[in-house]
């Protein structure tokens, strides 16, 4: 690839830089130090599973990383890009990564495929034809191609979770966020989720899932962030993690979970 067909900014950053780096990065609420001097970085193709007790402070951080909140001090960057980046269209600084919410988030007025085209057709200006095309390829992985014309309340709570993630995967982004992915999900939907998510990880896909679900974090993750309080208490391999915690709060923690 020439450098004049790189995808816009970033022509100084290298492949084996990290992906994502947060560098002192702290939030306060009013009075309340939510993000207290978070430091991790992200290797491409890395999935980080970030686990603590509610209240810890991990929507906040990948609200943070997505720029759906402003943090007061410390860095994020993005792909070599310090976020937020003057003059930088917000729209696009965010369709460089894809984020799956808990509660799924699709627009309830459009059909499965107008959400998953939506994003390429507005932010990215892909035609009509090539977004369908690629839309229904995504529907294919994720396994619901046959509800592409149906509207988001015709399906099953995990159905949407999975068009949720194609929409996010329509964009091409560098980095995927999903918080809490499956926990409003019925039992017997959550497997139908966690499956494409594995597979997504497979497929070398760089993500930060926020999840309790420990399954997915030792098949598909490579490191385990453990929140606490607004700090990460731990970074370190799941068996790590799982096996061998070094903090009382994550040992705690994991007593009560497993
Ligand atoms: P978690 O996702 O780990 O449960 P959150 O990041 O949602 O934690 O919240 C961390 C802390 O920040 C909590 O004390 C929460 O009440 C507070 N908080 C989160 N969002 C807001 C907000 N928009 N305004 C005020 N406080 C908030
Ligand atoms: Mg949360």
């Amino acid at each position: 690839m020439t450098p004049s067909v790189l995808p816009e900014p970033n022509r100084g950053a290298q492949s084996t830089d990290p992906l994502v780096v947060l560098e002192g990065v702290n939030k306060h609420f009013g009075d309340v130090h939510v993000l207290k001097d978070i430091s991790t970085q992200v290797a491409r193709g890395e999935v980080v599973v970030v686990i603590g007790p509610s209240g810890s402070g991990k929507s906040t951080l990948c609200r943070a990383i997505n720029r759906l909140e402003t943090i007061d001090s410390g860095v994020i960057t993005i792909d070599g890009r310090r976020l937020p980046e003057e003059g930088a269209p917000l729209a696009h600084l965010r369709a460089d990564v894809g984020m799956v919410f808990q509660s799924f988030n699709l627009f309830a007025h459009k059909t499965v495929l107008e959400n998953v085209t939506l994003g390429p057709i507005k932010v990215r200006k892909t035609s009509k034809a090539d977004a369908d095309k690629r839309a229904m390829e995504l529907l294919e992985r994720v396994g619901v191609a046959d509800q592409a014309r149906k509207m988001p309340a015709q399906l099953s709570g995990g159905q949407q979770q999975r068009v949720a993630i194609a929409r996010a995967l329509a964009m091409d982004p560098k980095l995927i966020l999903l918080d809490e992915p499956t926990s409003a999900l019925d039992p017997e939907m959550i497997n139908e989720v966690l499956d494409v998510m594995v597979q997504l990880a497979k497929d070398g896909m760089t993500m930060i899932v926020v999840t309790h679900e420990m399954g997915f974090a030792r098949k598909a993750a490579n490191r385990v962030l453990f929140m606490a309080d607004g700090r990460v208490l731990e970074d370190t391999t799941p068996a790590d993690f799982f096996d061998n915690p070094s903090s009382e709060r994550a040992k705690d923690f994991l007593s009560k979970i497993l």
